[in-house]
């Protein structure tokens, strides 16, 4: 009831965090992204339908933007609607400009260029609703996405972080389609588990999980048989599993998939990452 209540924004109150983790665990576990799966990646693509925190914040948002800005005062009471959006809003890495006009945090900028750089709730605004919902949904993939790199236990994020500092993760993170990214997700088992971090390169079955199925073979390439089975070597080194495009030069791309703004190979990266994966796993269970 009370979810109902915080997801239509009828009550005063943020939900939790651990309210929103039980409603998005059990609509993730339907979509049965992956075992090993980033929580994070997964709020990254479907969170913004699903994460309750999201969803309360867009249809306050929604809410004032339609019938109640022209009444609305700054500085409302503790607990009214427009204290919650405010706070929401400063969680989420905005910060305010001037009464009713946010700017994302500076450190967040080059993902917000353009129409993108400001949200402007003023009576007179011009700028459409949809507009701000799409920068508003954009803050929130990319604290996802920040989310997932403060996830340091897991091996991918400290990777990441050994040769990426935060400036670098936020550019490379600027330039993903998010847009095509969701589509194929959507489209491909293979993608999503590459997408979402919960594909295992033979070499990180082994030493990671003390998985080996390929028993002689123990951390090595099933294909070469010749070199460390690691996710870059299986997708772009391997001799014995040439790649169509060369390797992408965004880091995120190269790793996850994720296709790129504008990129030419975007389809190509995905199809041959998922042929990858789904010929490692027809290696690892033979007909
Ligand atoms: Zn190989």
């Amino acid at each position: 009831m009370v979810i109902s209540q915080a997801a239509f924004g009828w009550c005063g109150v943020n939900p939790t965090k651990d309210m929103g983790s039980s409603l998005f665990n059990m609509l993730t576990h339907a979509l049965d992204s992956g075992k090993g799966a980033s929580k994070e990646l997964r709020k990254l693509f479907y969170g913004c339908l699903t994460w309750l925190p999201w969803v309360v914040t867009f249809r306050r948002w929604g809410r004032m933007y339609r019938r109640e800005r022209c009444n609305l005062a700054w500085n409302a009471k503790a607990f009214s609607s427009v204290r919650m959006l405010r706070l929401a809003l400063k969680n989420l890495g905005f910060i305010t400009e001037t009464p009713w006009i946010w700017k994302p945090n500076l450190s967040y900028r080059p993902c917000f260029l353009g129409d993108d750089a400001l949200l402007d709730l003023r009576p007179n605004t011009h700028q459409p609703l949809e507009l701000q919902l799409h920068i508003l949904r954009k803050m929130c993939k990319l604290q996802a996405f920040l989310g997932f790199t403060r996830q340091r236990h897991r091996r991918d994020v400290a990777d990441l972080l050994e040769h990426y500092n935060e400036d670098e993760l936020i550019l490379a993170f600027s330039q993903i389609d998010l847009t095509k990214a969701r589509k194929a997700a959507e489209n491909s088992a293979s993608a999503r588990a590459v997408f979402m971090a919960s594909f295992l390169s033979p070499a990180a079955r082994y030493h990671g999980c003390g998985l080996e199925e390929f028993a002689e073979l123990e951390d090595g390439c099933p294909f070469c048989v010749a070199d460390c089975g690691t996710q870059h070597h299986v997708f772009w080194e391997c001799p014995f599993n040439t790649a169509p495009v060369p390797p992408p030069r965004n880091f995120l791309q190269k790793r996850f998939a994720w296709p790129i703004l504008g990129n030419p190979n975007n389809d190509a990266v995905i199809a041959h990452v998922c042929r990858t994966i789904e010929e490692l796993w027809l290696l690892r269970h033979p007909p």
